[in-house]
């Protein structure tokens, strides 16, 4: 399994312990700080956990502070988290079964370290059981839902998610047509309705992210991804001469809709420099 890792100065010295305990299982682990007992704040932390885990699905975080709350409030703000306090390994057992759980939450000062790990292998042996659950997760998710598009109304931009007054947001929820050449979790691809060349698709991420200029580190899996799918739509369209894949960044070289997107050409001669 994939983790991202994080704890405060309180949770430092578990945060070591727990990520050799991983390793030496085989599973691959981000340590995204801090990097010592030095006092900081847990929500510098708590955020980075949760947006990596936010922006690659399958990736599971652990957070560690002295008591795991902070830590709790912090991952639980960021959308697409479910950060869960685990005092015991039933908890970590039913946060993952139950609630389908993808931040585990620990407190240094409460639990032992070989409880600790308990948690944690809990956490590890128990994956979503989907049923009954897969309803209640839904209107968790929907709140979060109801929220984001609250926060976009009122002129605040999320940092993931739908923003209600994007041509290309409507297209990946399905609210406005396209025809639609490519889909996963995380990107979508469809022809532009304007085409420039035989094959024109745009690919998108399906989070609103306005211009390549407000990627974080956080989206480097997805814009990977996104970069990948292309290479995938132009093998599937016989692109084998070549393809471009353009992203406008600003007004300034033409960007027109503020939702990150490149688009795929090929099927005619592309001329260099392109104008
Ligand atoms: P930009 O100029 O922002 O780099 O590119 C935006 C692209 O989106 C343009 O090529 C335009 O033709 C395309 N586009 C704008 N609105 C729609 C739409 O509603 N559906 C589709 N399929 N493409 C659109
Ligand atoms: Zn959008």
């Amino acid at each position: 399994m994939r983790f991202e890792i994080g704890s405060d100065h309180r949770g430092y010295e578990l945060k070591s312990r727990i990520i050799s305990w991983l390793a030496e299982r085989g599973h691959a682990v981000n340590d995204r700080g801090c990097d010592g007992v030095e006092s900081c704040d847990y929500p510098d932390f708590g955020f980075g956990v949760a947006r990596a885990v936010a922006a690659s699905p399958g990736t599971q975080g652990i957070l560690i502070c002295s008591n795991g709350i902070g830590m709790s409030m912090a991952a639980n703000k960021v959308p697409g988290v479910r950060a869960a306090l685990c005092l015991t390994p039933a908890m970590a057992s039913q946060a993952r079964r139950h609630n389908d759980a993808n931040v585990l939450v620990l407190g240094a000062d409460n639990v032992p370290y070989v409880e600790s790990l308990a948690i944690v292998s809990a956490w590890l042996g128990a994956a979503f059981e989907g049923g009954r659950h897969e309803r209640r997760v839904r209107k968790l998710v929907e709140g979060e839902s109801a929220r984001l598009a609250d926060a976009t109304t009122k002129g605040r931009r999320g940092d993931s998610g739908m923003n209600q007054d994007c041509i290309f947001c409507k297209i990946a929820s399905g609210a406005i047509p396209a025809e639609k050449v490519f889909e996963d979790d995380d990107v979508l691809g469809f022809r532009d309705i304007h085409p420039a060349a035989p094959t024109h698709v745009l690919l998108i991420p399906k989070a609103h992210i306005p211009t390549l200029n407000d990627l974080a580190p956080e989206h480097d899996r997805l814009l990977g991804r996104l970069v990948r799918a292309a290479g995938e739509v132009a093998a599937r369209e016989g692109l084998a001469a070549g393809y471009r894949l353009v992203g406008n960044c600003g007004r300034g070289a033409g960007q027109e809709v503020f939702h990150i997107h490149f688009h795929l050409l090929g099927g005619r001669p592309l001329d260099w420099p392109p104008g």
